[in-house]
């Protein structure tokens, strides 16, 4: 678990459209990396290229590399469904299943996965994912209601059980915190700081001081304006970015000169 990612030359499109272009990144194991810019340069374009969510979108595709642990994810014969097992996603939206249950919730993917498990090992697997998102305590006596009734917070750790109970080795988050109230996204953030001792994570964020709260790296991307693909413009330490960028636009975008 905990594994590295790297995207070699990444250009990502839209139909005919590139929306990025050219990214070169290693993100390295175990570690929480935060994708900031303005809204449309790309951040969630290139989140979903990592997991092949991407080309769910009709005409969509990607040229260049996206490798885990140096296996080239889009490589012939790769399946994509495989590959999202490994590199799971939570959403800006909290969306467990309404009806389902708190308990089916967490082993939705696990059914996807087409995986016939004995009850015990079932059970084991949901403690264990909701000890993990941290909401076991508060759940452990109702795993039989639906997850529709939790509060927001609680709906989005339900998410990411659901997400870690298939044991991945990478998490991505987009925007994981944008619907949540302050406590409920102080909880996603401490939640945030446990999960990388096991995964790797990536979290795109519009909230500059979250990012620099909860991550190791950050990623600043950039766009030139309306049609122009958006790009990577400076990848370092969180610290330095935030503190001594290299780069006048990182500079001018942390300091909260535009975007
Ligand atoms: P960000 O996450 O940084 O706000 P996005 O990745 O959402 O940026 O968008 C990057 C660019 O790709 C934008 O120009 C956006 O309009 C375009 N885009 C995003 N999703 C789609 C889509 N499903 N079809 C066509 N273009 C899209």
């Amino acid at each position: 678990m905990g594994k590295s990612v790297e995207t070699k030359d990444l250009n990502i499109f839209y139909g005919s459209f590139l929306a990025v272009e050219d990214v070169n990144m290693t993100i390295k194991p175990k570690t929480v990396t935060a994708l900031i810019g303005p809204s449309g340069c790309g951040k969630s374009t290139f989140l979903r290229s990592i997991n092949r969510m991407h080309e769910v979108v009709p005409g969509a595709s990607v040229e260049g590399k996206v490798e885990l642990d140096g296996e080239d994810l889009y490589a012939p014969g790769v399946d994509p469904v495989g590959v999202r097992r490994q590199i799971g996603m939570v959403f800006q939206r909290p969306n467990p299943f309404p009806t389902m249950s708190i308990y089916d919730n967490v082993i939705a993917g696990l059914k996807l996965n087409n995986k016939k498990a004995p009850k015990s090992e079932l059970d084991e697997t949901v403690e264990r994912s909701l000890r993990g998102s941290n909401l076991w305590n508060e759940v452990k006596d109702r795993l039989d209601k639906p997850g529709s009734g939790l509060s927001g917070g609680q709906q989005q750790r339900l998410c990411i059980a659901r997400a870690i109970a298939v044991q991945p080795d990478v998490l991505l988050m987009d925007e994981p915190c944008s619907a949540l109230d302050p406590i409920s996204t102080l909880a996603i953030e401490d939640l945030m700081n446990e999960l990388k001792h096991e995964y790797t994570i990536v979290i795109v964020t519009h909230n500059m001081q979250q990012a620099a709260r909860v991550s190791d790296m950050t990623g600043f991307f950039n766009i030139e304006g309306t049609g122009k693909p958006g790009k990577l413009i400076e990848f370092d330490d969180t610290k330095t970015i935030f503190s001594q960028p290299k780069e006048k636009e990182t500079e001018d975008y942390v300091s909260g000169r535009f975007g």
